[in-house]
């Protein structure tokens, strides 16, 4: 019998979601499998299996220029992934929803399209230090291209931005901010409403990386008050290989296309090509038509069981697995912010992060080891990698204990 807490008392249960998780239910070298790398990738529910394979059984054809049936109702159920993504940000308008690969390529695109040709020598892009690669790559190159300059608000102890030091740095070079809305490395939630509003007060326009936000928190477009919003849809239970950047209509309509192709034009000649309008500008090529649909669906499973329910089922589930990390002698949490997310890096002292997860392995328990795609962050700990837990809506107590008796058998172990 599962140990889960109802986390909504009487109103939800999350033993009763874990079933629809399948991949949940196979044993992990001969254990129960505890699967804690959610933030790394989600595993998907039935419904999202079903809904990719239903696509390529019953009414896969190519999008938006078919006639027959096929094609429509492919069609209308892709759009209707899109309306479903806007509603799930709140987004005013479902025109300012692009389906692209995940949050990589979308940071990418506003890199590209937005941010480049508004650049000149000596401006300045505006990042944190706990910034995934994804979303300090691109600006790097950038900055390469144009004499721009990429300037990092630095972390604290604790793996916190200074909102001090943030707007301290919005000065007349500055041209564009990009933060993240919670790190992948460190689980820590950042103050993007009062990020944004500094941004904003200065005249700088901000891109939110939202690739750890949507699948861990209710998140509201206009309420951060962004200009760019992205996520990845592998890591909200969804399909790898399809994501969404959300932008204002008003900036995507006057941004140039990302990249050329078929469906992204009104027509073509030799002598010149016209651009559709948003979002299709920004969809070149045959799209992932099945994936897109599938997140649609990915989708409305979340918002069932409810993205606060999730929250605060990750937060009970994050404080538990706090609390029995800490008792462990010679772990340390790297990442210790006032406002957190479900993730938990550490590293154990006389072991490797790489040689614990090989270990956590063989007892059946599925962590991260590694920097994260973060390297600057390992640096700012002084440390080469961690481990890292981190929880979906389908963990419980269970796992947790697994994880811990799991770390006493790497102590074992490494004596
Ligand atoms: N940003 C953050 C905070 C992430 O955690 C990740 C993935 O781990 C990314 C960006 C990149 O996402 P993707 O690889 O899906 O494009």
């Amino acid at each position: 019998m599962s140990t889960v807490t109802p986390i909504t008392e009487g109103t939800v249960d999350i033993a009763r979601y874990r079933q629809d998780f399948p991949v949940l239910a196979r044993p992990m070298n001969d254990r129960p499998l505890a699967f804690l790398d959610s933030a790394a990738s989600a595993q998907k529910p039935e419904c999202v299996i079903d809904a990719e394979a239903r696509c390529y059984r019953e009414y896969y054809a190519n999008i938006h220029r078919g006639v027959y049936q096929l094609s429509q109702r492919s069609t209308e159920a892709y759009e209707g992934a899109r309306a479903k993504v806007a509603e799930l940000v709140n987004a005013p308008d479902k025109r300012e929803v692009v389906f692209l690969r995940g949050t990589t390529e979308a940071v990418n695109l506003v890199a590209s399209s937005y941010v480049r040709p508004r650049l000149e020598p000596g401006d300045e892009i505006l990042i944190t230090g706990m910034e995934h690669h994804s979303n300090i790559v691109p600006w790097q190159l950038l900055c390469e291209e144009t004499g721009a300059k990429l300037v990092v608000s630095p972390i604290n102890d604790r793996g916190e931005v200074d909102i001090d030091d943030f707007r301290g740095r919005l000065g007349p070079r500055t041209k564009f901010a990009a933060m993240v809305h919670v790190s992948n490395a460190l689980g820590t939630i950042n103050p993007v409403h009062e990020m944004v509003a500094a941004a904003r007060e200065a005249g700088v326009p901000t891109l939110v990386d939202g690739a750890q936000g949507v699948p861990h928190l209710a998140v509201d477009v206009q309420a951060i008050g962004c200009d760019f919003y992205c996520f990845s849809g592998h890591k909200l239970y969804g399909p790898s290989g399809i994501g969404a950047l959300w932008g204002r209509f008003d900036l995507l309509r006057a941004m140039r296309p990302y990249q050329g192709g078929g469906e992204m034009i009104r027509y073509v000649s030799f002598e010149g090509s016209a651009f559709a309008a948003p979002p299709q500008r920004f969809e070149a090529g045959t799209p992932n038509i099945a994936g897109a649909i599938a997140l649609g669906v990915a989708v409305d499973y979340v918002r069932e069981v409810g993205q606060s329910t999730i929250a605060a089922h990750e937060h009970t589930l994050l404080e538990y697995a706090t609390a029995r990390l800490e008792e462990i002698d010679g772990l340390r949490i790297i990442g210790t912010a006032r406002e957190k997310a479900g993730v938990i890096s550490f590293v154990l002292k006389g072991a490797h992060p790489h040689d614990i997860g090989t270990i956590l392995d063989q007892e059946g328990v599925a962590v991260r080891a590694g920097h994260h795609c973060a390297q600057p962050v390992m640096e700012r700990f002084g440390v080469p990698a961690t481990v890292r837990a981190s929880f979906g809506l389908y963990n419980n107590r269970d796992d947790v204990d697994a994880l811990v008796n799991a770390l006493y058998r790497v102590k074992e172990f490494f004596g």
